[in-house]
């Protein structure tokens, strides 16, 4: 079955390149050119991902945003204009869940929407949920984690938070981002259960290996950093 991507965005030229490149891709794509058909198109279309422009006339990427958010958590995708990385962080804190950099390469949107929708559940292509990086294995259909060659006991909501943000490595998660994706939408938490996690998954994790970390991002969250070294 075709995974259906939305497409808001009012320079046509723009969409028009990301709906051919997408449909040849195999996706069925639907274009809204402003915000307010964005919202029409989200209801009727039913996506499995948003491609979402940030400037639109009728309504504004963030207010589509919100109302997409209202109704429940597709992921999206915002499109930014170069060097607005304000605009990043309050996407990622209005609950978007990746953002590409204009002017992008198709290849990178393709590369980002089946991130995204791998992290979803959306795309499973029935391998198994395991990462592997340096002295490092989540295992998350045995539950097991393996660091530096030993099986470390670890609770389950620390192992599928770990391998959350390893699954999407260098990516940046809002701690309501990972309370939402990892506790669920119902889960009556606050932020701090993230930052306990991520200490006691630390105490587990230090110094094990150079070539990744888990790293706090000031004011905005998590991330799980790889280096190539
Ligand atoms: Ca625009």
């Amino acid at each position: 079955m075709a995974r259906k991507v939305l497409i808001v965005e009012d320079e046509n030229n723009i969409a028009e390149l990301l709906h051919l490149y997408l449909e040849k891709e195999g996706f069925e794509t639907d274009v809204a050119g402003d915000g307010g058909k964005g919202v029409e198109r989200f209801r009727a279309f039913r996506p499995d991902l948003v491609l979402l422009d940030i400037m639109l006339p009728v309504m504004d990427g963030w207010s589509v945003l919100k109302k997409i958010r209202e109704e429940d958590n597709t992921p999206v995708i915002m499109l930014t204009a170069k060097g607005e990385t304000d605009d990043k962080v309050s996407g990622l804190e209005m609950g978007a869940d990746d953002y590409i950099v204009k002017p992008f390469e198709m290849k990178e949107v393709l590369a980002r929407i089946h991130a995204v929708l791998r992290r979803f559940g959306v795309e499973e292509g029935g391998e198994e949920k395991k990462l592997s990086y340096d002295k490092l294995t989540v295992n998350l259909d045995s539950y097991e984690l393996m660091v530096d060659g030993r099986r470390v006991d670890t609770p389950p909501k620390e192992l599928e938070l770990l391998y959350h943000l390893a699954s999407a490595p260098n990516r940046v998660f809002t701690r309501n981002q990972l309370l939402d994706e990892v506790w669920g939408f119902d889960y009556f938490g606050d932020s701090r259960t993230v930052d306990v996690h991520i200490k006691r998954l630390r105490e587990k994790l230090e110094g094990v290996s150079s070539q990744w970390s888990l790293k706090t991002v000031w004011g905005v969250g998590y991330k799980f950093e790889v280096t190539n070294s």
